[in-house]
């Protein structure tokens, strides 16, 4: 299998400048000017266009039970959406409760990736308890290739860790070289405001916000932080949301915590006006940590352009409108957490973020792809363009103009949160490992292309 990418401008984290690209067995082996090649080799015409690097969301949920029920996507509407919007590589979540053992629940979740999905991934564990059995089957977890974990502070009864756990995995994670991802939310301030606000009546979706405010993330960030500073584990922040939290990032971060940080698209570009909207329409934009008054936007956006904020990821989790988020009517805590983006990720960020002047386009490449690559231990085989990289290429056409609409997204959920918006750029073109997945906007992609990503231990 062999591939030539001609007449396109390269763009990387760090560079820009036109070359022709030509991909052998699944890597790129040559970047310059009339390479000789093959005959017979195929040939794709990307004057005009970007070829930029294949975009990684690295928290993802797809096969995701929550509250009796589960996300609506499988593997294959998941990888299908990831590829038509440019996204070449999901870091997905592995989530067991406080009962599930952990090899166990692992295996269980590669199982649902195997052989169906049409783009390469990989995983975080999560960790929802700890002790000598969890870190012997975890050092094996980490031996299979999944070298980061993911810890709740939030959820009160289903995955929150106590702190003397918080403390013992912290040091295994800094001795075993490994990166603890965390939802940072005060689990304890959640369930007191939920039992008040339910108490005198305030039940429907605007409610969940005040139920879970900005006083309420900082506090969980902090105490994480807190304990990174003492262990000198490096970790890394979870869809941080607001403006107080990423103070306390910073903060950490001047006294020599090795902290990062990732928000996702919804806080960039929704309010919390969204999830105040009438007739129950707010529970499309219900999520953990919520949505927040726009100023916090300003603060992620500074953060993203002066490098606070590390990477964009989407925290998706697809309920459908119709017989999931509806539980919720009588009860907004009951309401199915998350804001369908997966697909919509790297054009809504361009779109928001380059057209508007607020990042610049190496910023886009480097929080939505590079860093990801960088941080989890993928670079550079993901995340750039160079010799010897994996060949994931998305030709991005910058001019490109579209709406959208969920009568048209390939995820498996029945709205859009970005219904009607208008939106410029698209992932034209997409290769995984030399393979043409989205040909002229077109899916061409095949379960089972997709390939599980081992990765080792790093220093960081
Ligand atoms: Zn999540």
């Amino acid at each position: 299998m062999s591939l030539l990418i001609r007449n396109g401008e390269i763009i990387t984290a760090t560079d820009r400048y036109s070359a022709d690209i030509y991909c052998a067995d699944e890597t790129i082996t040559r970047i310059g000017h009339d390479l000789d090649v093959p005959p017979d080799t195929p040939v794709i015409d990307a004057a005009g266009k970007w070829v930029v690097p294949g975009f990684i969301d690295p928290h993802v949920h797809i096969y995701l039970p929550f509250l009796g029920t589960y996300a609506k996507d499988t593997y294959e509407t998941a990888s299908r959406a990831a590829l038509m919007g440019g996204t070449t590589t999901l870091i997905e979540m592995i989530c067991p409760n406080k009962e599930q053992d952990l090899l166990e629940t692992c295996a269980f979740w590669q199982e649902q990736a195997a052989g169906r999905s049409a783009c390469d991934y990989t995983y975080h564990m999560g960790v929802p308890r700890f002790d000598p059995r969890v870190q012997a089957q975890l050092t094996e977890i980490i031996a299979q290739g999944i070298p980061s974990l993911k810890i709740f502070l939030a959820y009160k009864d289903l995955a929150h860790l106590s702190d003397a756990e918080l403390y013992a995995l912290l040091c295994f994670a800094k001795e075993a070289g490994v990166i603890v991802t965390g939802h940072c939310e005060n689990a304890d301030l959640i369930v007191a405001l939920q039992q008040r606000l339910l108490q005198d009546g305030k039940t429907g979706p605007e409610w969940h916000y005040h139920s879970r405010p900005p006083a309420v993330e900082a506090a969980g960030t902090a105490h994480f932080l807190a304990f990174a500073q003492l262990t000198e584990a490096t970790v890394y922040v979870v869809h941080l949301s607001c403006r107080e939290a990423l103070q306390a990032t910073l903060r950490a971060r001047q006294s020599g915590v090795r902290a990062y940080v990732e928000t996702v698209l919804p806080h960039l570009v929704l309010d919390s006006t969204a999830a105040e909207q009438p007739d129950f329409e707010g529970a499309k934009y219900v999520m953990s940590p919520p949505l927040r008054p726009a100023p916090h936007q300003t603060a992620l956006w500074n953060g993203l352009r002066q490098g606070f904020i590390h990477t964009v990821a989407t925290d998706h989790a697809p309920f459908d409108f119709h017989g999931q988020k509806d539980r919720g009517r009588a009860d907004f805590t009951q309401i199915p957490n998350g804001i369908p983006s997966l697909e919509e990720r790297v054009k809504l960020l361009y779109t928001a973020g380059v057209c508007q002047d607020r990042i610049d386009v190496h910023t886009w490449i480097n929080c939505a792809s590079t860093q990801a690559a960088r941080l989890f231990g993928l670079y550079p085989r993901k995340g750039t363009i160079q010799p010897g990289a994996d060949a994931d290429l998305v030709i991005f056409d910058p001019h490109h103009s579209s709406v959208i609409s969920a009568a048209t997204h390939a995820m498996n959920v029945d709205y859009s949160a970005y219904e009607g918006w208008p939106v410029k750029g698209r992932a034209e073109t997409v290769t995984v490992r030399g393979k043409i997945v989205v040909e002229q906007g077109r899916y061409t992609g095949v379960p089972g292309h997709g390939r599980f990503l081992t990765r080792a231990p790093q220093t960081f």
